[in-house]
C-alpha cells in the first residue's frame, strides 16, 4: 500500500548523511568526554565543536548553548530553574502552549509557588500584545513563556515584539522554538530573549537530543544534580552521537534553508488549492492558509462534517496517510487536542494537521486529497 508521511511536525525522518555519520562515530568514538585521556579528549572535542557550530548558526556565544534531551527538557529547565532561582512570583503563558510548558507551570501554580496568568489570544491564536503589556504592568517579577510557533495550528508569534515588552518590565522571557529552529533564521543578537528550546528530531536529526539557549545575563542552578557536565548545568554523560548529529542537522538545515523553504511552501500551497477545489466547505484553521503568518510546514484544516467524522484520522491511516490533530470527536480518542479544542467552534468537523518536509511531493498531496474526497462519497 502507498504510504504518505504528512506528520513532520511530530517528527522528521533522519537525514541519511546523519545516520552514516552517527554509525561511523558509534563504531569509532566511544570515550566519555569527561575522561582526561586521549580518547576522552577526542569525544570532548566533538561536543565542543558541535556547540560552536550551533552557536554560530543562531549568532550567539557557545557558552550560552547547553545540550539536553530535547524540547521537553529544555522547556522544563527554563521554567523550573527560573521559578526556583530568579525570584519569580508570577508566570504568563498562553492556553495554546505545548504541554511541556503548560504542565510544569500548572504544577507550580497548584503548589502555590507562582501565580499563573494566561495572555489572551485571538481566534487565530495570536497573542494580544496589549494584554501581555497589561499583565506585566500589574505584577511582580514575571516569567513569560510564549511559543514562537504553535505545533498544532502553525500560528507564529512576533517574538521580537514580545521580547521587547518583556524587557520593558524586566521580565524573564522563554520561547519554545522547537518548531522553528532549523526552519527559520535566528539572530540572537537582535532578540530580547532569555531562553529558547530546540529539538533535533524536528529538523531531520535524531530523537532525544536538543539544546537550551540561556542568555549570559541569567544565572540559574541546574535542574538535575549528579555531575559537572555542561559546565555544571546539565549532569550526565553527554550523548556525543546525538550532539554531533544535532549540529550536523542544523548545519544541513541552514545551508539549504532558502531552497527548502521555497519547495515546502510550494507543497503547502498546492495542498491548499487542491483542498479548496476538491473538498468545498473546508476551512483552514488559524492563519494556517497564510504563508507568512503561520509555519510553512503546517496546514491545519477543518473539513466539512461527514458521517465518518468520528474516525476521520483512523480512516486516513487505513488508507496509508499519516497526519495528526483533530478535535475530541474527530480523532476518535477520548480527549482531543487542547489547542484545537480552544480554537474550534464546531467539534463535529474533523480537524486535521498536515505537516510537510522537503521529502513530500505533489503526487503525495494528490493521493491524500483524493483519499479524503473518497470519505465524502456515498
Ligand atoms: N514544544 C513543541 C512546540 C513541540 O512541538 C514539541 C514536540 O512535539 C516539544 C516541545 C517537545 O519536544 P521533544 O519531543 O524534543 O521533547
Amino acid at each position: 500500500m502507498k504510504r504518505v508521511f504528512l506528520d513532520n511536525a511530530a517528527t522528521t525522518p533522519i537525514s541519511p548523511s546523519i545516520i552514516s555519520m552517527m554509525s561511523d562515530m558509534m563504531a569509532n568514538h566511544f570515550a566519555n568526554p569527561s575522561s582526561s585521556h586521549y580518547f576522552g579528549r577526542e569525544s570532548k572535542n566533538i561536543v565542543e565543536q558541535s556547540r560552536k557550530k550551533i552557536a554560530k548558526l543562531i549568532n550567539t556565544s557557545p557558552g550560552s548553548i547547553f545540550f539536553t534531551s530535547g524540547g521537553t527538557e529544555s522547556d522544563n529547565m527554563a521554567i523550573q530553574c527560573s521559578i526556583a532561582n530568579l525570584g519569580i512570583s508570577h508566570a504568563i503563558t498562553s492556553k495554546l502552549s505545548h504541554h511541556a510548558v503548560l504542565y510544569p507551570l500548572e504544577e507550580f501554580e497548584s503548589k502555590g509557588l507562582v501565580k499563573l496568568s494566561y495572555v489572551n489570544t485571538d481566534k487565530n491564536g495570536v497573542v494580544s500584545l496589549d494584554h501581555l503589556d497589561e499583565l506585566l504592568s500589574i505584577n511582580d517579577r514575571t516569567f513569560v513563556s510564549i511559543m514562537h510557533a504553535n505545533n498544532e495550528i502553525g500560528t507564529i508569534q512576533d517574538i521580537k515584539k514580545i521580547g521587547d515588552i518583556c524587557f520593558k518590565y524586566d521580565a524573564v522571557f522563554h520561547s519554545d522554538t522547537v518548531q522553528t529552529v532549523g526552519h527559520y533564521n535566528f539572530n540572537l543578537q537582535e532578540l530580547n530573549i532569555h531562553f529558547l528550546a530546540a529539538s533535533a528530531h524536528k529538523f531531520h536529526g535524531p530523537k532525544g537530543i536538543g539544546f537550551i539557549y540561556i542568555s549570559d545575563d541569567i544565572e540559574i542552578k541546574p535542574l538535575m544534580l549528579g555531575g559537572s557536565q555542561e559546565r555544571n548545568m546539565r549532569p550526565g554523560t553527554e550523548n556525543i552521537y546525538g550532539i554531533a548529529a544535532l549540529a550536523m542537522a542544523m548545519e544541513e538545515a541552514y545551508s539549504n534553508l532558502e531552497k527548502d523553504i521555497i519547495y515546502i511552501k510550494s507543497i503547502k500551497s498546492y495542498m491548499i488549492e487542491k483542498i479548496k477545489l476538491e473538498i468545498p466547505g473546508s476551512i483552514f484553521y488559524a492563519n494556517s492558509e497564510k504563508m507568512e503568518e503561520s509555519l510553512y510546514t503546517v496546514l491545519t484544516v477543518s473539513f466539512p462534517e461527514t458521517e465518518k467524522s468520528e474516525m476521520f484520522l483512523f480512516n486516513l491511516d487505513i488508507m496509508g496517510i499519516a497526519c495528526s490533530g483533530g478535535s475530541a470527536c474527530a480523532s476518535g480518542v477520548s480527549k482531543g487536542s487542547h489547542v484545537l479544542n480552544e480554537i474550534i467552534s464546531n467539534a463535529k468537523r474533523p480537524g486535521v494537521r498536515f505537516s510537510f518536509s522537503k521529502h513530500n511531493t505533489t503526487e503525495e498531496i494528490d493521493y491524500t486529497v483524493s483519499k479524503i474526497k473518497s470519505l465524502y462519497s456515498k
